[in-house]
């Protein structure tokens, strides 16, 4: 049976993710679903229109009622779905992939979005003959007011006139990307001055490339010192990473948006804090200060947002500026973080808040490993060193194995032929010193 499905849905460029294949997968999904009620989104990619005809016509011919949702970010259209009440969400889009990729991914009703394992059931009723009868095909109707129902729902959640009062001044960067049929409103809403970069949608990306790494928000930061504003925001492709940069102009890494947040989170309400085990000890030494201890996950987001919908959970992130916010959709969600950051900003300045996290140093290798075998035996020599020597370990997913002040995971890489070592530590030598000793004990 093929395989598709990856961490985060189906990704490929229209040679390899077809508009028949899209078609097939949909009317697979639908089945999944039990058929009904889909939502289908889409972002600006120039392939997501014909993608968006070729899901919509899978799902319509296997018998489902297609809502279309347009084109919207994708933490839009995951908070439409327990809005809608509908029986599941397909979102076209390849996230932060370069323009000519495009892919789909697929949420249940309850807002999580469909794992590997779990795509694993819709690969299954691909090769089942899907067609429904010529009287039972489905119906396609317009969801409009998805920006304003999901605005609205943001507002709520805000202390909307304190954060007016404050008159912030910020610059958003929206990498041509949906964000920007969004968050002006939003902003605004919020008593933001806004000043914006890369804000006209355009599917070939042609102001910054849509990951918002360092390198690709240089603009931003110089706009923020240039303007004085109090903060800059920037998005990933479709809205469910962000990242932040200080007023003076500094860029603050995913990880670090997490932690921030779990402070904020915390600060105001109890509750739990889940991450995967790829992310940076500087948010469980944040939750702990407050008492709670960080469930870890595998990595990949349909797993946190399973541990959100199990668990009393307050808060998920992931290491690359994912966060998501069970009190307002179990999915990654960059726009309501940002909103987040204005409620923040009421208090101190970002500069302030992130001078109070811990500070810790990272150091990175990858070793080579021929194939799938050879990659597990590099992580069973991990493990079994570790067991040998009784060290505290999470071996979910590679082996990450905790220190009072540092730790170091190793694992196999998903999609190349590496594992690679990661380490965390209280300074720079130390954290050198992990990557070096443990690629040394992954050889044997
Ligand atoms: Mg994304």
């Amino acid at each position: 049976m093929a395989q598709y499905f990856g961490t985060n849905g189906v990704r490929g460029t229209l040679d390899t993710f077809t508009p028949e294949l899209a078609l097939r997968i949909s009317q697979a999904t639908g089945a999944y679903f039990g058929f009904g009620k889909i939502l289908v989104a889409r972002d600006h990619r120039l392939t997501s229109e014909c993608l968006f005809h070729a899901v919509a016509a899978g799902l319509v011919s296997a018998g489902c009622t297609v809502l279309d949702g347009g084109v919207i970010p994708a933490p839009v259209a995951e908070f439409a779905v327990k809005k809608l009440n509908a029986d599941g969400l397909v979102v076209i889009t390849a996230s932060h992939n370069p323009p000519e990729w495009n892919g789909i991914k697929v949420v249940d009703r309850n807002g999580i979005a469909i794992s590997r394992e779990r795509g694993t059931e819709i690969e299954r009723r691909m090769n089942q003959p899907l067609q429904a009868g010529w009287d039972r095909v489905g119906t396609l109707q317009r969801y409009e007011s998805a920006i304003a129902d999901y605005i609205a729902a943001v507002l709520e959640r805000l202390p909307m006139e304190k954060i007016r009062q404050k008159k912030l001044r910020l610059a958003l960067d929206f990498g041509n990307g949906t964000v920007g049929l969004v968050a002006p409103a939003l902003f605004r809403a919020l008593g933001c001055e806004i000043v914006t970069l890369n804000s006209h949608l355009d599917g070939r990306f042609p102001g910054r490339p849509s990951e918002p790494s360092e390198a690709n928000v240089s603009d931003l930061m110089a706009a923020v010192r240039a303007t004085g504003s109090d903060a800059g925001v920037a998005w990933d492709g479709d809205g469910d990473r962000v990242i932040f940069v200080d007023e003076k102009g500094r860029y603050v890494i995913g990880d670090k948006v997490f932690a921030l947040c779990t402070g904020w989170a915390l600060q105001r309400k109890k509750g739990g804090i889940a991450t995967t085990v790829a992310t940076s000890r500087v948010a469980e030494e944040v939750a702990r200060k407050y008492g709670v201890s960080v469930r870890y996950t595998r990595i990949g987001a349909p797993y946190l947002s399973e541990v959100v919908a199990q668990e009393k959970i307050l808060l998920a992130g992931e290491e690359v500026g994912g966060v998501i916010w069970p009190e307002l959709s179990r999915a990654k969600d960059g726009i309501f973080t940002a909103a987040k950051l204005c409620e923040a900003l009421c208090e101190k300045p970002l500069s302030k808040w992130l001078e109070e996290l811990p500070v810790y140093y990272n150091e990175k290798t990858k070793i080579e490993a021929k194939n799938e075998n050879e990659k597990q035996k590099i992580i069973q020599n991990i493990r079994a060193y570790a067991v040998k020597n009784k060290l505290p370990v999470i071996d979910m997913d590679g082996v990450r194995i905790n220190f009072p002040d540092s730790w170091v995971i190793v694992r196999a890489s998903g999609t190349e032929n590496y594992v690679r070592v990661f380490a965390e530590a209280k300074s720079a030598e130390r954290a050198k010193e992990l990557v070096e000793e443990y690629t040394k004990l992954a050889s044997g």
